[in-house]
């Protein structure tokens, strides 16, 4: 908001002090002016008429008679000598005579001008009228029109008591009221021209006070704003300003305050937050840790319990399944062959095991059990199908597995065992196996029987043999 188009508060005052000086002065110089003027209009009428009747007085009746009787030829110059002695000595008047009027014509009988008569056009205009009117007591002629047309302006008085006759005029010097007039209207417009001039120079320095209290309440919002403290300025008057100015410094300490308490609220926050992340993270690093450890004790304790309930299920010895693995997988099949597929079972026993621990001790009698349950093993391919049934005894499980096809496989499984390379040198190692097939509706506990009573016909057959429990008749393989 630059340049010369924009109402500064110093324009506003000074178009604001010219207007009401203009309007004031104008209205009051206006006013004063009118009431000198007519006061000055009425006290020089009043002036010419105490000059007409002082003319008056001193004119002699008897001499104005005798001059209107034209009986006594030196009244004329008394008369006109008086006249001249009063002009000269009052400087307001032009001049003085005396005038017989004769109802609508008048004569000039003496007056203060060189020849001491008037000629026809003596009189003017207005006198002839005022004349024509009568003079009854001492008149003057409207002063404003004389004062408006520049005109002359006369008083008259009627000389002697009445009837009258005779008339004194003065006339006052139109010059002498046109100068007091200028001199009134020069007063008038220079009182004017004054109190533009003061009002000029009063706003000038009102505008400077108030752009200086302005210029320094700006200073103090510039420093608010860029967090410095308030300067220090002029002494207070105690003006409006003053009060603005301590109002706003109140505000702005208040504001500071506010400030510096945000501030410091902030930087606790910060150091808060900051404390709260750390102990966060140190928290999440000790749940981690903790989360970590869980975990490797969990994943501990599933290979334990995997272990476990491997060991529940195993044989140590020979690492086949115990006799209770096999039972639940016994328990599962017999529930599988009630829908399609059956199965056949072998039981082996290690024939004169007793025998064997006798001559090789318990520790051969231990590897040649964990030598059978190898050759077990290659027979099926895997450790799943067959269990350490107890003791010496061993039991193969085989799904979907004819009489026939197990008769087969036990018949190879003892021709293995019968090859197989013992611990002990010259040791030769056979088993008896019992073979059977589960027969439609049957339990598990016949089945079995029937299994373990062919096993005991093996035995019987003289051992290292295969039998057979087609039904409950037995045959060797
Ligand atoms: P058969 O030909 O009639 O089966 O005669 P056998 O001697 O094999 O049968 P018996 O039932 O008379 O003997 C079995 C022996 O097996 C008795 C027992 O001490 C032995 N035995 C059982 N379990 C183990 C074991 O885990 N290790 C060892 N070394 N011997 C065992
Ligand atoms: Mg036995
Ligand atoms: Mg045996």
């Amino acid at each position: 908001m630059t340049g010369g188009s924009v109402l500064t508060i110093k324009r506003r005052l000074l178009l604001s002090h010219l207007a009401v000086i203009l309007l004031g002065a104008g209205a009051l110089g206006a006013y004063m002016y009118w009431a000198v003027s007519n006061q000055m209009l009425d006290a020089v009428a009043q002036r010419l008429l105490d000059n007409v009747r002082l003319v008056e007085s001193a004119l002699s009746l008897d001499d104005i008679r005798a001059l209107g009787d034209r009986a006594d030829s030196s009244a004329g110059d008394r008369i006109a000598g008086r006249l001249r002695a009063a002009v000269r000595l009052n400087a307001d008047l032009a001049s003085a005579y005396v005038v017989e009027p004769l109802g609508d014509s008048q004569r000039v009988l003496a007056t203060s001008v060189a020849d001491g008569r008037g000629g026809p056009d003596f009189l003017s205009f207005e006198e002839v009228g005022m004349l024509r009117g009568g003079i009854d007591r001492a008149v003057v002629s409207d002063i404003r029109s004389a004062a408006s047309e520049r005109a002359e302006l006369t008083a008259f008085a009627p000389i002697g008591a009445a009837p009258h006759a005779y008339v004194v005029g003065v006339r006052l010097n139109a010059d002498s009221l046109q100068r007091s007039l200028n001199l009134l209207r020069l007063s008038t417009l220079g009182a004017i021209l004054f109190g533009v001039l003061l009002a000029l120079v009063l706003s000038r320095l009102l505008a400077e006070q108030l752009q200086r209290r302005i210029r320094a309440l700006g200073e103090r919002c510039r420093a608010l704003a860029a967090g410095e403290p308030s300067p220090t300025g002029q002494p207070p008057i105690g003006d409006e300003f003053d009060r603005v100015i301590a109002d706003f410094d109140a505000t702005a300490q208040r504001l500071r305050e506010a400030s510096a308490q945000r501030e410091a609220a902030l930087t606790a926050l910060t150091q808060a937050n900051a404390q709260l992340e750390s102990r966060v993270e140190e928290r999440t690093r000790a749940i981690e840790d903790a989360t970590h450890q869980l975990k490797s004790e969990i994943e501990n304790r599933l290979q334990v319990e995997a272990l476990l309930a491997e060991a529940a299920l195993t044989d140590g010895l020979t690492g086949l399944l115990n006799r209770r693995a096999m039972l639940e997988m016994l328990v599962q099949a017999v529930m599988a062959s009630r829908g399609n597929g059956g199965f056949s079972m072998i039981l082996a026993d290690v024939d004169h095991f007793k025998h064997i621990n006798d001559q090789h001790g318990h520790g051969i009698g231990d590897q040649v059990l964990a030598a059978v349950a190898r050759e077990l093993e290659l027979l099926q391919g895997d450790n799943r199908h067959a269990a350490r049934w107890g003791g010496e005894e061993f039991f193969i499980l085989l799904p979907n597995t004819t009489l026939m096809e197990a008769c087969r496989r036990a018949e190879e499984l003892r021709v293995r065992i019968e090859r197989m390379v013992t611990p002990v040198r010259g040791l030769r190692v056979t088993v008896s196996l019992g073979v059977a097939e589960i027969q439609p509706g049957e339990v598990l506990d016949d089945c079995l029987k029937r299994c373990d009573q062919a096993l005991y016909r093996a035995k019987d057959a003289g051992r290292n043999a295969v039998v057979a429990a087609r039904g409950n008749v037995f045959a060797t393989i």
